[in-house]
C-alpha cells in the first residue's frame, strides 16, 4: 500500500501537470523551466523543456527532463519504477496540455544572421621586396 504520489522534496505535493508552473524566461533560448507551485520552494527549478522553431514556424520539441533531485526524492519514495513512469506521464502533460504552444510561438526570437559582410582584405597588402 505504497501512496502513487509525487511530491517535491519541498513538501509541496504534486498530483498532476497542472499544479506545476512554467517559466518562459529562457523561450528564446528554447527553454522553459518547470517550477514547483510552492513559491517557498527551495529547489523551485523541477525540470525543463527544450525546443526549437523549425523553418515553418513550428515548435520542433526537442526534450523534456526533470532534475535529479526532484527524482531521487520520489524514487526514495515511491520506487523508481514509479517515480519514472508517473514524471514521464507528467512531462507528456506539460508538453501537450500545459504549455501555451501558440503563445511560446509568437515570443520566440530566432536568431537573426546578421550578414555582416566585412570587405576581406579590400585593401591590398603591400608586398615589400
Ligand atoms: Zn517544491
Amino acid at each position: 500500500m505504497s501512496q502513487q504520489e509525487i511530491q517535491c522534496p519541498c513538501g509541496q505535493y504534486i498530483e498532476d501537470y497542472s499544479k506545476y508552473l512554467l517559466l518562459h524566461l529562457k523561450k528564446e533560448m528554447g527553454e522553459i523551466d518547470i517550477l514547483c507551485p510552492n513559491e517557498f520552494c527551495y529547489l523551485r527549478e523541477l525540470g525543463f523543456l527544450k525546443f526549437g522553431i523549425d523553418e515553418s514556424g513550428e515548435i520542433d520539441f526537442d526534450i523534456g527532463r526533470f532534475y535529479a533531485p526532484y527524482s531521487t526524492w520520489n524514487a526514495t519514495r515511491i520506487t523508481e519504477e514509479s517515480t519514472v513512469k508517473i514524471l514521464k506521464q507528467h512531462l507528456i502533460d506539460i508538453t501537450e496540455k500545459l504549455v501555451d504552444w501558440d503563445k511560446v510561438k509568437k515570443g520566440f526570437i530566432p536568431k537573426e544572421k546578421e550578414e555582416e559582410k566585412r570587405e576581406k582584405e579590400n585593401s591590398e597588402t603591400e608586398v615589400s621586396t
